[in-house]
Formats: C-alpha cells, sequence, structure tokens
C-alpha cells in the first residue's frame, strides 16, 4: 500500500485533515479502535470557529449564549444575543467529518494500530496482522500520548492533568454553562457543568476524582442520578518539533490544546489548516509559521495557568469582584471572543479603572498577562 499522506488516528483533528487534504492527495487514516468518538471531552466548540470550519450541524446537541462564574462566595453571569459555543456530540463529529473525507477520496482502516517506522514505512497492525504502509508524508493526529511523537523523536515539556467528566440528570439553565472556581473544592482547575437540555448536563473537572465528587456534592447533584463517567488526559505546554522531515504532528499529539479552558479541537484544526497550507507549497517546514496565532494563544495560555495555580482563593474573590463589576462584564459580553483569550484579556486590562483595581490584587498578573 502507497499513499501521498498517512494520517495516524481518527479523532476530530485527524478527520478534519483528511477532509482538508483529500482533495489534492491520496490519502489514508489510521484508526485504532473499532469506531469513532468515546473520548472523554465536554463537546464544547466556540460558534464562529464552527461556522468558519464548516463543521457538521448535525452534531450539534445545544446552543449556548452565555456563562455563569461562581467563585466561592460571589456569582456572575454573562450573556449573548446569539450562541456563542455549541455542545457537540463528539461521536457524531468524528462519524461526519470521516464520511465527508470517505466521500473526497480518503481510505480509512479501522481497528489499526500505528506500531512505529521502519525503512521510511509505517508498521501498522491490524487484528493481529503486521501491515507496512509507505507514504511521503505521515502526520500523527493520535492524541495526547502520541506514538508517532515518540517515534520522531520529539521532546515534550508539559503538565498533564487527568479529567473526570459525568453526564448527569439535574436542573440546569439550558442556555448557559456554569464556571466554578473554587480552590477549595477544585484546586488544580475550574468546574463545569455544560448543559445538553434542562435536565442533562455534562459536568467535569481537571486533577483527581475527589475533586469531582466534592464538586458534585456542593452542586448538589446526585451519584445515584450519574448517566455516564469518563476520564481522559491534557497536556498543557509544548511538544516539539511539530515537523520533523516527513512527519509532521497534529492537535493534542502536538499539544495545540487551550491551557485556559483544555478546549484543543478547534486550535487542532487551526493548525490543521496550516498543515495543509505548507503541504501544498512544498515546504512542510513552513506549518510552524502557519501556526503563529495558535503558539501565541498556548504561550499566553500556559502563563495564565502558571498564575492561575499561584493564587489563593482570596486572591480569586478580589479577581471576582473586578470581573463582575458592570464595567467588567460590558467588555466581556461585547469584546470576549470564545477562542482567543489573550484578545480578552487585553480588552478586559486597556479599561484603566479595571487595570488599576487588578494590579491592586496582584501586580504579577498584570505584569505576566501583559
Ligand atoms: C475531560 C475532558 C474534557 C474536554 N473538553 C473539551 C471541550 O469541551 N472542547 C474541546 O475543544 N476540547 C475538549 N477537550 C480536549 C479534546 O478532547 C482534545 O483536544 C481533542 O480530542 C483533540 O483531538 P485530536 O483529534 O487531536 O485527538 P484525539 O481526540 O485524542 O484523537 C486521537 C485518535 O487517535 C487514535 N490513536 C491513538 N493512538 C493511535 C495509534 N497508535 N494508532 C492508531 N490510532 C491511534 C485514538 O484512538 C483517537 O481516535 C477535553 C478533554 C478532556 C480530557
Amino acid at each position: 500500500m502507497r499513499y501521498d499522506v498517512l494520517i495516524i488516528g481518527a479523532g476530530p483533528v485527524g478527520n478534519y485533515l483528511a477532509n482538508l487534504l483529500a482533495r489534492d492527495y491520496s490519502v489514508a487514516v489510521v484508526e485504532r479502535k473499532n469506531s469513532f468518538g468515546g473520548k472523554a471531552c465536554t463537546g464544547i466548540i466556540g460558534a464562529e470557529n464552527y461556522e468558519r470550519l464548516g463543521l457538521p450541524k448535525k452534531a450539534v446537541l445545544n446552543e449556548l449564549y452565555g456563562a455563569t462564574f461562581y467563585s466561592r462566595i460571589q456569582s456572575f453571569s454573562i450573556g449573548r444575543k446569539s450562541p456563542q459555543a455549541y455542545l457537540v456530540d463528539r461521536k457524531t463529529l468524528e462519524r461526519e467529518l470521516a464520511k465527508r473525507a470517505m466521500r473526497r477520496g480518503a481510505d480509512y482502516l479501522m481497528s489499526t494500530t500505528f506500531k512505529g517506522f521502519k525503512n521510511g514505512k509505517a508498521i501498522l497492525q491490524h487484528l493481529g496482522e503486521t501491515l507496512e504502509v509507505k507514504a511521503d508524508f505521515y502526520v500523527g493526529a493520535d492524541g495526547v500520548n502520541s506514538t508517532v511523537a515518540k517515534a520522531m523523536g520529539a521532546k515534550t515539556k508539559a503538565e498533564f492533568l487527568s479529567g473526570y467528566e459525568v453526564e448527569v440528570l439535574g436542573e440546569f439553565e439550558r442556555k448557559s454553562v456554569e464556571v466554578w472556581v473554587n480552590k477549595e473544592i477544585t484546586p488544580d482547575f475550574f468546574a463545569w457543568v455544560a448543559p445538553i437540555d434542562g435536565e442533562t448536563a455534562r459536568v467535569g473537572t481537571f486533577g483527581s476524582i475527589e475533586a469531582l465528587n466534592r464538586f458534585l456534592r456542593l452542586r448538589r447533584l446526585e451519584p445515584t442520578r450519574i448517566l455516564e463517567f469518563k476520564a481522559g488526559t491534557v497536556g498543557f505546554g509544548w511538544r516539539k518539533p511539530w515537523v520533523r522531515g516527513n512527519v509532521a504532528l497534529v492537535g493534542d499529539s502536538a499539544l495545540q490544546i487551550k491551557p485556559t479552558t483544555a478546549g484543543g479541537i478547534v486550535y487542532g484544526m487551526l493548525c490543521a489548516e496550516g498543515l495543509r497550507k505548507a503541504l501544498l507549497e512544498g515546504r512542510p517546514e513552513n506549518y510552524w509559521n502557519y501556526c503563529s496565532w495558535v503558539r501565541r494563544q498556548i504561550s499566553f495560555g500556559l502563563r495564565f495557568r502558571k498564575l492561575f495555580l499561584g493564587l489563593d482563593q482570596e486572591a480569586i474573590e478580589r479577581i471576582f469582584e473586578v470581573l463582575g463589576s458592570e464595567e467588567a462584564r460590558e467588555v466581556i459580553e461585547t469584546q470576549a471572543d470564545f477562542d482567543d483569550h489573550l484578545r480578552t484579556a487585553k480588552a478586559i486590562l486597556k479599561r484603566p479603572k479595571l487595570l488599576a483595581k487588578l494590579i491592586k490584587v496582584s501586580p504579577s498578573l498584570i505584569r505576566a498577562l501583559l
């Protein structure tokens, strides 16, 4: 078997890339699972990028217009007239993208695991049989524990966090996400409540299962009303290089994920677009440059994450006082961008009153963000 491009991993990013490439190249995608989907993921994707990337409407379960932020002792809400994010069904998203790629000519080899490279070929295991596939270019879209990254000798400097999520019955405000920032309950990350409808939500956090259990108790969600439990890993940091010779990494395999919210689907797809551009030019080494926007967002997110870990709950309460003020909410409602957190932070810090108040809470916070 021989292809122009062999993509390893049929997650959302691998399938999206297969779509992008299948018109210009012969493409095959290998996936170790026997079906699509199944990964722990809340499935929240910024609405603007969802439309721009042309992702399938069929996968959208709910439209989210706003969010309510809770600290230990206070809360504030922001809302907009149009949907800011969609909550999607990952299985449908992945299947629909794969179907599109297949229609464009991509081959899919399911239940097939990439094992490594030998003599310039990919060694694959399919139901006990070993296959060798030759391609001009190989792409690792095989997630956070990427085998391709190991095979190409990529180096990782990152914080890895376990995420725990349940789908649970309760009472929810259908159009709005809840974000809970309470270090006494979930010290490593915020906890989220993402409604699928008025009576079902995906609820999760990163760090430990104990943190999720504490949060479920705080939010008065019954452990006996859980429909589904999932766990997964995210990596915040850098895994480099993103391209070496005729092998590239994209999506979680390259840690193209927001350290602020652990959203990785959009950044991975934006980088997939950068990779396509570099391949069409015959200059794969340009891939890194074409992802400069995502890289800036990751750098900002990593600085933000470091600051978050250094803050105590008292400082978080004071930040909430500032962000919950009328002026800050107005900025967030009119200028916040679901995927561009750097722009959102800059819009807030451009307001002299808000800047002055935040400097009082933590001068180092402002220095690091700017
Ligand atoms: C609890 C939790 C909640 C999250 N919530 C969100 C969210 O709301 N929004 C968001 O944008 N992101 C979210 N994320 C992150 C998101 O899940 C990832 O960023 C996204 O899945 C990355 O897509 P990917 O295609 O790069 O990798 P993956 O989705 O991990 O797909 C990789 C694919 O490669 C396959 N594979 C792996 N190894 C091999 C191999 N050796 N051979 C063949 N195939 C292989 C896997 O089976 C898998 O299908 C969340 C993550 C967690 C853990």
